[in-house]
């Protein structure tokens, strides 16, 4: 980065919701633009970083990735501590892992920052033909609990730069 790798600012994401939903591919999608079609369940690795640019700020993002913790209750206290923010990842094609995202949102404000920024991310957009959750009903359950939301596709890279954006950019106005 121009200027030498002077970090002004720190901010923990973490990535939340049901096994298979893309998770990690929404995170490699970010860090390091790449793309698998047949990605192992996630395993060991803690997290991954990228520094970004926000109002001339050095602002690394430190995004935690669950390593097939995905059962319920199975993600530890260790996990959410300290995190601005999260995304909260389900899959369009699959009921289950949107009716358990209340599930989810109930844990995550359980453990985390009380000023956490959420983002309710409905993953695997470009499966259109497949789609089992309606564009509305996510809209409205994010309005009514109060967290952003969007549509991604890890696999034709829409909007996941604007979901890490949108939440990092949140929390730069928060803490900076
Ligand atoms: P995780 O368990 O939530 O980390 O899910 P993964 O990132 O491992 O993804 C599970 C499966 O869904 C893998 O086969 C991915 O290639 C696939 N996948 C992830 N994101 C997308 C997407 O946006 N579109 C499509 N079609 N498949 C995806
Ligand atoms: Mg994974």
């Amino acid at each position: 980065m121009a200027g030498g790798d002077k970090v002004d600012y720190v901010f923990k994401v973490v990535l939340i919701g049901d096994s298979a939903v893309g998770k990690s591919q929404i995170l490699a999608r970010f860090a390091r633009n790449e793309f698998s079609l047949d990605s192992k369940a996630t395993i060991g690795v803690e997290f991954q970083t990228r520094t970004l640019l926000i109002d001339h700020k050095s602002v690394k993002a430190q995004i935690w990735d669950t390593a097939g913790q995905e059962r319920y209750r199975a993600v530890t206290s260790a996990y959410y501590r300290g995190a601005l923010g999260a995304l909260l990842v389900y899959d369009i094609t699959k009921r289950q892992s949107f009716d358990h995202i209340p599930r989810w949102l109930e844990e995550l404000r359980g453990h985390a920052d009380k000023n956490i920024v959420i983002m309710l991310v409905g993953n695997k957009s470009d499966l259109e033909d497949e789609r089992a959750v309606s564009t509305e009903d996510a809209k409205e359950f994010a309005e009514k609990e109060n967290v952003f939301f969007l549509e991604t596709s890890a696999l034709q890279a829409t909007n996941v730069e604007n979901a890490f954006q949108t939440v990092l950019s949140e929390i730069f106005k928060i803490h900076s």
